[in-house]
């Protein structure tokens, strides 16, 4: 037993023994695992350290605008290989794609420099069907900065690591796609720092602080806010019984991921986002160009009479919805999706999904 416990214990007792009728209140708090993973606090310290002298490469003056340029660049180019790649496409199924757009996915997904790409879907697919409970790998209940970036510095809980290992997976291990991820690992990491070195003469070591190691702090910043702060701040149109929410800062600087409380609301609907303007969801038009191409395919998203009833019956009240009926008062709690193929999909979501560019229908 251990010290906390014992406290507790003794706090029962004194209060049996005092007859109050306090003892009914005393709620006892789930125990998290405090272990801390040593490996990724000193990568994290390491990377935030390089991506200062970065920085401070930058403030000064002392590199060359083509260099933040290129840096940019790979941004979005990682940012891409998340939101279409190992988000929309691996994760949620949520559209299809022919062998060059998964190659070229997953070396997007390489500069990124996350998770290997069998890791990111496990994770995130039971950060979905579990959300926001002890068995979600970043549960937003456990405040903001663990679910930022937290979870990464402490062992999961028993519950996560037994309901993430349940997680269906089938898909991805017949896609030998997502194994090219470990050997394009160290291209993706350092090959854009060669870049300005070879093209322009920047001087390497400050093409790698800037290209690699600011690029990659920016990257897993700008990805990790919709962990945290898009499941806490912003408006609930089609679920206000879940923590997520629509938040336009984080679908700005992510490309089309804010969006939050649909995409958990329809997670399978491969724009993300009800509107999926280009201006804000630039990932929707990276898959919309490459479905005109041919290279992707299947292209599932949510009929207007599906969001119209899920707002009616789910949603906080501030979207508006079709229809003269009274809003729906209604607290119980949905069903919870990983994606596209989740068992749990009822049959009123098969039948009402609208599927663009099917695989025989004809492509420019
Ligand atoms: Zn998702
Ligand atoms: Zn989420």
């Amino acid at each position: 037993m251990t010290s906390k416990q014992r406290k507790i214990s003794e706090t029962i007792r004194e209060h049996k023994q005092n007859g109050s009728q306090k003892m009914e209140t005393l709620e006892v708090k789930p125990q998290h695992p405090r272990t801390l993973v040593w490996r990724n606090i000193i990568l994290y310290i390491l990377m935030h350290i390089g991506a200062f002298y970065g920085l401070q490469r930058i403030i000064t003056l002392n590199t060359n605008w083509k260099t933040i340029l290129w840096c940019y660049l790979m941004i979005v180019v990682g940012l891409q290989g998340i939101t279409s790649g190992v988000h929309r496409l691996w994760t949620h199924k949520s559209y299809k794609a022919k062998l060059p757009l998964r190659i070229l996915l997953c070396i997007f997904n390489t500069i990124a420099l996350q998770l290997p790409i069998y890791t990111w879907v496990k994770d995130h697919r039971a950060h979905h069907k579990y959300s926001d409970t002890d068995a979600d790998p970043h549960n937003s209940k456990r405040g903001v900065f663990y679910s930022h970036v937290g979870w990464l510095f402490v062992e999961q809980t028993k519950d996560c690591i037994e309901k993430t290992a349940a997680i269906d997976m089938s898909d991805i291990h017949e896609d030998g796609v997502v194994l090219l991820y470990v050997i394009c690992t160290i291209i993706g990491f350092y090959l854009p720092a060669c870049v300005p070195y070879y093209f322009w003469g920047e001087d390497f070591w400050r093409s790698f602080y800037v290209v690699s190691m600011l690029r990659y702090a920016l990257t897993t910043h700008i990805t990790f806010l919709v962990n945290s702060l898009a499941h806490k701040y912003g408006s609930r149109p089609y679920d206000g019984n879940i923590p997520p929410t629509d938040n336009l800062t984080i679908t700005m600087l992510t490309g089309g991921e804010g969006w939050h409380n649909y995409h958990h609301t329809f997670p399978w609907d491969y724009k993300a986002g009800e509107l999926g303007k280009y201006s804000t969801n630039w990932s929707t038009g990276f898959i919309d160009f490459m479905a005109k191409i041919g290279w992707a395919y299947d292209l599932k998203t949510v009929s207007m009479e599906m969001i119209n009833k899920r707002c009616n019956r789910t949603g906080d009240g501030s979207r508006k919805f079709d229809g003269d009926q009274e809003k729906e008062v209604n607290n119980k709690e949905e069903t919870l999706l990983w994606g596209w193929g989740d068992k749990d999909m009822t049959e009123e979501e098969l039948k009402l999904v609208e599927i663009h560019h099917k695989l025989n229908e004809k492509v420019i």
